[in-house]
């Protein structure tokens, strides 16, 4: 039998969730290098960068050392875009040695593997998503550029259920950006909009990782 295949990784490391109805939580995360996009305002532009090879079990075997000296129920696959390669041995094998499994994704490509919480964030210019995570996604995040309208807003309101958080994050410390932000959810609050949110980069203030 072959082995997993190996995958292109950028980094892991221990913190706290720092975005998104987990935030604060401690999480161990592996950032997945690579992306189908090539946002503007990117803030992971490392992950645009190769990365290094790792078989699925180094990436254990750094998670569980990690795990050691920062406990975390929780490991999130983030990038980049970690859809973009064949995550599923590694996503089954995070799941056995009994960690809960967050992914985040910009929500582009077909969810393949199981996940506990799907994090989706869609981007400008069309925030196109694949329908999969209509029902999969736990929140929706936006990050508020100068283009988001609230056309927007509603138009993926109107998509998701009622229950799934639509979040508004601004741009990591640009006040205009956090301005827009309340802005457009006092507009949904006045236009009873439900369960539009609003929400800081929590690793950004506290300058952790
Ligand atoms: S989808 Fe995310 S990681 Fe990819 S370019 Fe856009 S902001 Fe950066």
């Amino acid at each position: 039998m072959l082995p997993p295949p190996t995958l292109k990784i950028n980094e892991i490391f221990p913190s706290l969730q720092g975005e998104g109805l987990r935030q604060g939580e401690p999480t161990i995360f592996v950032r997945l290098a690579g992306c189908n996009l090539r946002c503007s305002f990117c803030d992971t532009k490392i992950a645009w960068k190769k990365g290094h090879p790792m078989a699925p079990e180094e990436i254990m075997a750094q998670i569980v050392a990690i795990n050691r000296r920062y406990p975390s129920s929780w490991v999130c696959l983030t990038g980049g875009e970690p859809l973009l390669q064949e995550i599923k041995p590694l996503a089954r094998a995070i799941k056995k040695a009994g960690f809960r499994l967050q992914i985040e994704t910009n929500a582009t490509l077909k969810p393949t593997v199981g996940a506990d919480w799907w994090s989706i964030s869609p981007k400008p210019p069309d925030y196109s998503f694949h329908p999969d995570f209509i029902k999969k996604a736990k929140e929706v995040k936006l990050v508020v550029t100068r283009g988001l309208s609230l056309k927007t807003i509603l138009h993926l309101r109107s998509l998701f259920p009622a229950a799934t958080p639509i979040i508004l994050q601004p741009q990591s410390g640009r006040r205009w950006s956090e301005k827009k932000a309340l802005s457009l959810l006092r507009i949904c609050q006045k236009s009873g909009v439900n369960n539009i949110r609003f929400s800081l980069q929590l690793h950004r203030l506290l300058q952790i990782p």
